[in-house]
């Protein structure tokens, strides 16, 4: 967005020229979407450096870059949006769909013997975004929280979050093929 130079220069001169900043009234016209990871364009060639796994028409699957687990998944609606409420029967359905489907690779992949899935809402229910909603996924092992603090610096290496992503990704194109074929309905 180009500064309007006028007031920029006016405002110059009277000394308060850092209060005006246009830029962060589009940063708050567009919602706060700019720097939202749920919103970054979802392009072919971003697809992997973002973690991206799959994007469906409503909703998207990533890699959480800082992982409580191996194989943390967040699942989230297109739309920039923080309340359960605003989300369309269409988005919601397709949202679920998608979060289902995650379960199942999970458990191809991984083999895990338990999984939490959820959503927190606000702050205070442990939310580290809390303007976008999005649901974790995060495979579980009998015993994994008391090794994993000990491997943590492990799991955050970029590279092993890439390992991941090469695993599951065709998973998960696999599986939409599957499903549009209707080999899901069993
Ligand atoms: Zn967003």
């Amino acid at each position: 967005m180009r500064p309007r130079g006028d007031r920029q220069q006016r405002d110059g001169k009277e000394g308060v020229h850092v209060l005006w900043a246009p830029w962060r009234m589009q940063y708050i016209e567009e919602g706060n979407t700019r720097d939202c990871i749920f919103c970054s364009p979802a392009t072919q060639e971003a697809l992997r450096s973002q973690l991206i796994l799959y994007v469906s028409p409503h909703a998207r699957v990533m890699l959480n870059k800082y992982p409580y687990n191996n194989g943390h998944l967040l699942i989230a609606p297109r739309r920039h949006t923080a309340r359960l409420a605003d989300l369309s029967a269409d988005e919601y359905n397709d949202l679920m769909e998608l979060l289902r489907r995650a379960v199942a690779v999970l458990d191809v992949a991984l083999r895990p013997q338990g999984m939490n899935v959820g959503l927190n809402l606000g702050t205070c229910a442990g939310a580290g975004i809390t303007d976008h909603l999005h649901w974790h996924v995060v495979p579980r092992w009998t015993g994994d929280t008391n090794f994993m603090p000990v491997i943590s610096a492990v799991k955050v290496m970029p590279q092993h979050l890439l390992e991941s992503y090469d695993q599951l990704r065709p998973l998960f194109l696999a599986s939409a093929e599957a499903r549009s074929e209707g080999l899901h309905r069993k």
